[in-house]
This record gives C-alpha cells, structure tokens and sequence, in this order.
C-alpha cells in the first residue's frame, strides 16, 4: 500500500464510443457480470484512445493470485516483423498489428491477462470507490497499457542485469494461451528508449551483465521519447528503478514518487491505491504509447481545457467553522463531494452540499474533491 498524496488537479475524460479507433475482443474466463463490466469500461477507454484496424485480443482470468498481487499481464510479442520500426526490439502483437494493419500471430491472443479474484475490488464505473477497495476499472486500465506494450523486459538475477531473458517460471508459472516467448535476450521497444540519468541508453550496456543491474536499481532511469517528454515540459520522465530491483515493478512503471496520487500521470507508476480511480492514462504515458509506435485518436482530449472550466474555490479559506463551495460545475453533475486529510482519508462525505460545518475538524490543511460525471477536481483549504 502505498502512502496518499494529492495534488491541486483536475482529471476530466469523456469518452466518445462512437469515435471508437479500436476494437477489443475480450475472452472473460470466471467473471462475474459486474466484474466484467469495469473491465469493458476500462477496455474501451483504450478503444477509444490507440488506432488499430485489427482487434485487439485479449484473454482475462479473475482467479487467485498471489497475496500483494492485484493483476499480471502478458502481452504476446513480435520482432522483426516486415516493416518493423526498429529492428531486434520486441513489439507487443496489438502493437505490430496495428502498424502492419495485419494479424501477425493468427489463432493467439495479443493479451493474456490475470485479475486476482482475491483482492476487495470496486466493481462499479463512477469512480467513487469506498474505502479499502481497489476500482477495477482503474487496474485493468493500467493492466491492458502493459498489454499494448508499456512493458520493460528487464530483470535482475542475482545482480546480473539483463534484457530479454524472463521466464514464465519468473513469474508465479501462470499459463498462458500462446506460447510464452523464447526472448532471445533482446529488450523491448518501450526499453529501447531508456536512458540512465547522464542520457546512456540502458540497452547499449552489455547484456547480461552485472553493469546492467547497477543501472536497473539506481533511480535514475529515464524515458527518452520525444512525445513523452513534450508531455513532461520537455523533460525525460522519470522510470521506477528502486535500490532493490522487483521483477514486474521496476523498470516497466513510471517512478510512483514522481507522479504520485492525484498526478494526471498516476495510472502507470507500479502500486494501485486503495479507495482511488483514474480514469484516464495520463498525458505522458500517452507520449509513451506515441513514442513506441502507436497512433493515437486525433480526437482524443486529455481534456486540459476542462481544468478552466470546472474550478471551484472554498471561502472562507481559511476557516474554523463553516466552509461553502462555489463551483461552475452543473450541480446535477455532481456526483459527491468529499473531504480528505493529508493522508487521502476521507474525514468528511459532503453527499452534495455545497456547504459543510468542520468545526470538528483537526486544525491543519484538508483537501476537497469534487467528483462529477465527467471529472475530479480537488482543491485546498485551512482549518484554522
Ligand atoms: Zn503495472
């Protein structure tokens, strides 16, 4: 678990099902209706999002992991496909058939993926999710990006680093429908634009090697994508590699520090957080996706513009007894309105008033959320 921080953002999205640029075809094995509704909701936020005229495939089994284990996906790889970006680079199938505008692996799945049955699971879309619960659709989203090929293949063994050389042993000896990939040691498409903090690019140092390791676990990786990092300010941004490598978190996830809850960019760092959504990939791994090879929607809005339009201030701020809202938010939009502490706990539910008595309330700073149909707008205020 991982601590809360919140930020003062607003995450709007609107997704369009008839500007759908994807087609998913989802084979679900053990999930209930309810279950299996997040995940079409989370499957057509990607539908909507990467261009494709092949469907994508994708295999989805809600059964026991693991404890500490929400999710793992598999997605099926190609390399040096005919017309291939870059060469010797892995490329998940979706991907390759995207850019091939052909199906390169006929009778497998692009997707295999694996949901822990296990876990205490939000299964409803409103993004409102109760405390203690992991919003499904939140995780499959994530999930199906590993799926489309936001996926390192590094691992540390023992101190020796390597691309290219995992097992399905490595991971739990979960079966998957195509056959799992010799990898022949060579790194992905999304590990070919890694770069250490002084621009090396990670897939340049021998392989494997104990050097390789040493720049897995140093905290200093980065992606050097151009799209990506227009979508950071102009700066790489920056890659999960913690002192301690950990296969399936490290060095396939944005740094969870940098981009952390209430970051646009919260959806691709490695831990879920309980009783939080996002719906929406986030404007950097957007740039990642781009930068890998995939198309993306031309009318896909990250929305920024919403951010204007759907402020709203707290007075009097600060306060000591009673605070009000005023929004430009349409109130039969609104959906609820809740007080956090700095630990993202929620301490007070508002329903939808838009006035609250917090003279109980610890003296020191709160944040509001304002959850809409459309978005999730958060701002500060003092209770002095
Ligand atoms: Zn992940």
């Amino acid at each position: 678990m991982k601590k809360h921080y919140l930020l003062i953002i607003a995450l709007c999205y609107t997704i369009n099902i008839s500007s759908q640029t994807a087609t998913f075809n989802i084979t679900y094995v053990g999930f209930t209706a309810q279950a299996q509704t997040a995940y079409q909701f989370a499957a057509d936020i990607w539908a909507n999002t990467v261009v494709s005229t092949v469907p994508i495939k994708v295999t989805a089994h809600f059964t026991a992991l693991v404890p500490g284990t929400l999710a793992i996906t598999f997605p099926n790889g190609r390399k040096n496909f005919a017309g291939a970006p870059i060469a010797d680079k892995w490329y998940a199938t979706s991907l390759a058939n995207s850019l091939t505008s052909t199906v390169l692996n006929p009778g497998e799945e692009d997707v295999e993926m694996y949901v822990n049955s296990n876990i205490n699971w939000y299964f409803g879309t409103s993004g409102t999710v109760p405390a203690g619960q992991y919003d499904l659709a939140t995780i499959i989203l994530h999930e199906l990006c590993h799926g489309l090929g936001f996926l390192s293949l590094a691992k540390d063994s023992t101190g020796i680093g390597s691309f290219g050389m995992l097992r399905n042993a490595d991971f739990y000896n979960l079966v998957t429908a195509f056959p799992w990939p010799n990898l022949d040691t060579l790194p992905s498409v999304f590990d070919n634009f890694l770069v250490s903090n002084l621009n090396q690019k990670l897939d340049s140092f021998p392989n494997p090697s104990t050097t390789l390791a040493t720049k897995f676990t140093n905290n200093n990786v980065f992606f050097n994508g151009a799209n990506a990092m227009a979508a950071n300010g102009g700066v790489n941004p920056r890659i999960y590699a913690p002192g301690t490598f950990t296969l399936g978190s490290s060095i396939t996830h944005l740094n969870e520090s940098t981009y952390p809850a209430g970051n646009p960019n919260e959806l691709m760092t490695p831990n879920g957080n309980p009783a939080y959504s996002l719906h929406n990939p986030g404007p950097i791994c957007i740039g990642i996706l781009k930068d890998i090879g995939w198309n993306i929607n031309p009318s896909l809005k990250i929305n920024e513009e919403n951010k204007e339009i759907n402020k709203f201030s707290i007075y009097p701020n600060p306060s000591n007894n009673q605070i009000y809202i005023s929004t430009t938010i349409a109130k039969e939009k609104i959906k609820s309105i809740e007080v956090k502490n700095m630990l993202g706990e929620t301490i007070l539910n508002m329903d939808k008033k838009l006035n609250a008595d917090i003279t109980s309330l610890e003296r020191g700073i709160y944040f509001i959320t304002i959850i809409s149909n459309e978005c999730s707008v958060t701002e500060k205020f003092i209770k002095d």
